[in-house]
């Protein structure tokens, strides 16, 4: 299996409007990309992780407006269950053409929804753009708590970005990086879920991107479906991405295949020690009948 998943291009790129940028994670491909897609009338709304009540926690939400997708922007990285909403955001809120971005345990949730819309009628032909982010693995609200506040030192409060990349967790307030913690020690903390999933770049999105193979405020996004070609094409041409070849960036795909052969093989190994003790990749005993699969 390749790693990296089908993808039409792979390319090192950042987002050319300035608002964005200093609101943005990484190079700022998914609000720029979500803002466009408004725009355009490709979506007629996005379901994004924007703030919550608790800092840093994420509160999935519905967007309509470039203001709001500015607001939601940046990671959380904690779980911030978007797919809860897909209902809500055709339904209630009336959407026909719906973006979303997700993780890709999500985007493969998607897929399924697509795929067999039990009890997700009316929805399946409504996802409209997925967009997916790059995931070695996530944590709980309270490990993320207990990292910033117990290892970091910092009140969540006090904290303007989080960021993993070069091996560390890093804390950022207002006095800018204040704290670092390898990323080895945060893998206790890790949800157990996390342990056996084989996706790093979310191979079914329509694009994915990270910040993995770029530098710093770059983002490698990798083109995957017609429709994301369509989409791609079409914000390149109107202007709004400043991009460079793969080939030409340092530490460029070379990372990103390492990392992902290595989450990938790890897991896999923890996919087969299940196994092996009478469990389902899932972690459900063998003997346990799944409601959902035949008798
Ligand atoms: P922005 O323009 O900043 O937009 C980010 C979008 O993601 C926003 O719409 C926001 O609402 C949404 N979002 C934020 N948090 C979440 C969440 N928890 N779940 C779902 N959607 C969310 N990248 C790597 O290169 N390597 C990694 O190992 C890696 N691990 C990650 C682990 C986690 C748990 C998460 C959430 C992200 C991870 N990323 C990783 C992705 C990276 O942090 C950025 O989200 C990605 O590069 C997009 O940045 P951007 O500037 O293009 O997006
Ligand atoms: Fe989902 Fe996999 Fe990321 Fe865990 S590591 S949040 S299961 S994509």
């Amino acid at each position: 299996m390749d790693v990296l998943g089908n993808y039409k291009s792979v390319i090192s790129a950042r987002s050319a409007d300035k608002d964005i940028l200093k609101k943005a994670q990484d190079g700022g491909i998914i609000t720029t990309l979500f803002a466009y897609a408004l725009e355009e009338g490709i979506i007629d709304g996005a379901i994004v992780a924007g703030p919550g009540d608790e800092p840093w926690k994420p509160e999935p939400m519905v967007v309509t407006t470039k203001a709001e997708l500015l607001a939601a922007a940046g990671t959380r990285y904690t779980i911030s269950p978007n797919l809860s909403l897909i209902k809500e955001a055709t339904r209630s809120y009336g959407l026909d053409r719906v973006g979303i971005v997700g993780t890709p345990c999500q985007i493969q949730a998607i897929r399924k929804v697509q795929l067999y819309p039990i009890g997700m009628r009316d929805v399946d032909d409504k996802i409209a753009l997925a967009l997916g982010i790059f995931c070695m693995e996530n944590l709980s609200y309270q490990a993320l708590e207990a990292i910033v506040e117990d290892h970091c030192n910092q009140k969540m409060e006090s904290v303007t970005k989080m960021d993993v990349g070069k091996g560390k967790f890093t804390v950022y307030t207002e006095r800018g990086a204040v704290s670092q913690m390898p990323l080895k020690l945060l893998h206790k903390y890790v949800q157990p879920g996390c342990n056996i999933c084989l996706d790093y770049v979310a191979n079914l999105a329509d694009i994915s991107s990270g910040s993995v193979g770029s530098p710093d405020g770059w983002s490698t996004v990798f083109v995957r479906s017609a429709k994301g070609n369509t989409v791609w094409d079409g914000a390149i041409a109107a202007g709004l991405f400043e991009t460079k070849p793969m080939d030409q960036v340092k530490p460029g795909l070379d990372m990103v295949k390492k990392l992902a052969t290595e989450k990938i093989t790890n897991n896999q190994k923890n996919v087969e020690a299940r196994k092996t003790a009478g469990l389902r990749a899932d972690g459900t005993p063998k003997g346990l009948r799944n409601p959902y699969e035949s008798p």
